[in-house]
């Protein structure tokens, strides 16, 4: 049987995804079905799905559910952006 405050953060856990996903469609809607460092960054050829990231980085203060802050990258760009963190700055992709 599970616990209330373990059924609790379930909830909580859900209730994030649920958010999550709605913030994704924002930022979608907003800037389509791309990668938005395609052009930015051409030299690196996306690959695999988006993923929702954060220009501010979550442990730096970044607000996961704030469109602003958020563009959809790349599998292959994502990588990109993390491993060339001054780069990617320069070109908006970073705070
Ligand atoms: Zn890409």
């Amino acid at each position: 049987m599970q616990s209330q405050s373990s059924k609790c953060h379930k909830l909580m856990v859900e209730r994030h995804n649920a958010d999550r996903r709605a913030v994704l469609n924002e930022v979608i809607k907003r800037d389509g079905v791309r990668c938005f460092a395609k052009t930015l960054v051409p030299n690196v050829a996306c690959w695999s799905g988006l993923h929702g990231h954060e220009i501010l980085p979550r442990s730096r203060g970044g607000n996961p559910l704030d469109a602003q802050g958020i563009i959809m990258l790349c599998s292959a760009h994502h990588a990109w952006t993390h491993d060339n963190p001054q780069k990617a700055k320069a070109l908006g992709l970073l705070r």
